[in-house]
């Protein structure tokens, strides 16, 4: 069995309060693939241009991820983002996005990667995710994320591609706004209307929820002393909750495995944001991973007793 992802693969600069970074490894489907490789064998499909080198195939290595699928593009250079964080963190403006080999992308993927048991569309062109989503048509399991930019000038595609997928995993605002709903929960079930069985709502350092037809679950996010720097941790979620449905194919898809893939995606991102870009997640372990889950599953259980209420 095994995940594929597509989606940018980048060099990120960002500034927190923490301090900042110039360049570093980033990009939607890095992070995705870090983070699922840790419940499959994970497959990456994007592009990078010729100043991707060993250090950043290493990282992506040294997890055990597949590579094969990247496309380096002659002459080309790295798809680069930089942001910078507001005080609370959870505020984030971007002060630029060179697209470079992104501009003109055009997903190939080997037959191999088209055979996946497990998709994930991570923040591209609608068009490009139905057309892989096309590509992929035997995935038991398609998931796929967007932003502002496509929900503002490429809304019937998303809706399209959304319509194509199972999962729908947006925050909370990219809910509101695609649909025009004042809270998650209406947000969400208009999203079920366009025909995914689930949509997961990010919150950023507040967590996550799902809403599906069978019900709904909602998770803090771990609480941390100190976050460094959180790009990437919706990604790192998605590659968690993903792939911890990657890691059960013969687990029905329903809410109580959406429940327990929510705790791995939360776990995976509270980690994520403890360093800055990929730096804690590329020497995780999956002993840590299992702690953390086991003390968010404790933080977050509590037996009733009864009591007279008056
Ligand atoms: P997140 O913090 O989970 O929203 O993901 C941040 C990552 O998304 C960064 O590593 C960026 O390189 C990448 N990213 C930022 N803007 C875009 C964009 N317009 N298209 C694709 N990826 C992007």
């Amino acid at each position: 069995m095994s995940v594929t992802v597509v989606g940018s693969i980048a060099f990120d600069a960002v500034r927190t309060p923490s301090g900042a970074r110039e360049r570093m490894l980033g990009g939607a489907a890095v992070h995705f693939s870090l983070a699922a490789s840790f419940f499959d064998e994970v497959r990456v499909v994007g592009p990078v241009g010729d100043d991707f080198g060993e250090a950043e195939y290493a990282v992506l290595h040294g997890r055990g991820v597949n590579t094969d699928d990247i496309e380096h593009v002659e002459g080309g250079t790295t798809f680069f983002w930089s942001g910078v964080y507001g005080d609370n963190l959870n505020s984030r403006e971007t002060l630029e996005t060179d697209l470079n080999v992104f501009e003109h992308f055009e997903p190939k993927l080997s037959q191999a990667s088209r055979a996946a048991d497990v998709l994930f569309l991570a923040n591209i062109v609608p068009a490009l995710q139905l057309e892989v989503r096309r590509q992929c048509d035997r995935a038991r399991f398609a998931a796929l994320d967007s932003m502002d930019l496509w929900i503002n000038i490429a809304r019937e595609d998303l809706v399209k591609a959304i319509g194509s997928v199972d999962c729908v995993i947006l925050n909370d605002e990219e809910v509101e706004l695609l649909t025009g709903r004042p809270t998650v929960v209406s947000g969400a079930r208009e999203i079920l209307a366009m025909g995914p069985s689930a949509v997961v709502v990010k919150q950023g350092k507040y967590g996550a929820g799902i809403i599906t037809h069978e019900g709904t679950f909602w998770l803090p996010a771990f609480p941390l002393e100190q976050v460094v720097d959180p790009t990437g941790a919706g990604d790192t979620f998605a590659g968690g909750f993903v792939g911890y449905i990657a890691a059960h194919p013969d687990a029905p898809i329903g809410l109580e495995l959406l429940c327990r893939a929510m705790a791995y995606g939360s776990a995976l991102a509270s980690f994520n944001v403890e360093e800055f870009g990929t730096e804690r997640v590329a020497r995780l372990t999956g002993a840590e991973i299992a702690a953390r889950v086991a003390e968010l599953q404790r933080i977050t259980a509590f037996t009733d007793a009864p009591v007279a209420l008056r």
